[in-house]
């Protein structure tokens, strides 16, 4: 099992990485939690899984978009645990706009933190996962890493990046006893989503209930949100010795979208 292993989610103050950790933290897995968002409630979410799962939950607040902390991140948790065995690079935001209106920033900011970020964490979580002979690194990457909407030029190209970094050190450390895989999941009801239900409203001028019929679950067979359990269940599987022949793959938990 997994109990006594340690896991940094990056982004796990909300949504999926939040589900994540404590998906995580059940099995056993002691924790290093990382996002933004008020300091009272993550000292409640982080006390809370460490109560709940009577495990090890420490937080670092690496903003994504900056290398040297993301560094420091992992060398915290190395510092406070004495070991890094998984890694789940899942901090993530979105922007919908036309590309000809696509703020410059914006895009920056989206590759900074949805691509960039994971290559930081990466960088600095291989020697140590090296020298354990052993590591687990877990991309929350997207259906947008396959395939692409309009309107999310700067998340679809980190997402579609997402997966070649993935791909690219699963081949040069393979023989490390490190796996690198991502996740690509289709609509999963987050505040993220929630956020682009309101901007893809405003770029298409429909309602707010059209979007989620017409738009979102339009893209989902299933007709249905992707659930953070479905999720979970196959980032635990990834994390185990079970998953250890999966190595650079980019496995689809998106009710079909990806097939049409
Ligand atoms: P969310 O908005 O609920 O959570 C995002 C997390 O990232 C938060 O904890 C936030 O604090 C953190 N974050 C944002 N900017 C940061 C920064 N600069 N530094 C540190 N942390 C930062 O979003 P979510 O829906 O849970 O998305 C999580 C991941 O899953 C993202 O990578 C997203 O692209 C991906 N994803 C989401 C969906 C979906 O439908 N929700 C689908 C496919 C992929």
């Amino acid at each position: 099992g997994l109990k006594g292993h340690v896991a940094i989610v990056t982004g796990s103050t909300s949504g999926i990485g939040l589900a994540m950790a404590g998906a995580l933290a059940a099995e056993g897995v002691n924790l290093v939690i990382n996002g933004l968002g008020d300091p009272a409630a993550i000292e409640t979410e982080r006390a809370g899984l460490a109560q709940k799962h009577g495990v090890e939950v420490r937080y670092h607040g690496a903003d994504m978009t900056k290398g040297d902390q993301i560094a420091d991140m992992v060398a915290f948790a190395e510092k406070e645990f004495g070991r890094l065995d998984i890694l789940v690079n899942n901090a993530g935001i979105q922007f919908v706009s036309p590309i000809e209106a696509f703020p410059v920033e914006k895009w920056d900011q989206i590759i900074a933190i949805n691509l960039t970020s994971a290559f930081h964490a990466i960088r600095a979580a291989t020697p140590g996962m090296k020298k354990a002979g052993r590591g687990r690194i877990i991309n929350i990457a997207s259906a947008h890493g396959l395939v692409a909407s309009p309107f999310k030029s700067a998340y679809v190209a980190a997402k579609h990046g997402i997966l070649g970094l993935t791909k690219t050190v699963a081949l040069e450390l393979a023989e490390a006893g490190i796996t690198a895989n991502s996740i690509c999941p289709g609509y999963v009801h987050t505040p993220l989503v929630d956020g682009q239900i309101k901007d893809t409203a405003k770029a298409r001028g429909m309602s707010e209930d059209e979007v989620v019929r017409n738009v979102i679950l339009a893209a989902q067979p299933t007709k249905k949100f992707v659930t953070f359990d479905q999720l979970a269940g196959l980032l635990l599987y990834l994390a185990s010795d079970m998953g250890a022949s999966v190595n650079g793959a980019a496995l689809s938990v998106d009710g079909g979208w990806t097939a049409g």
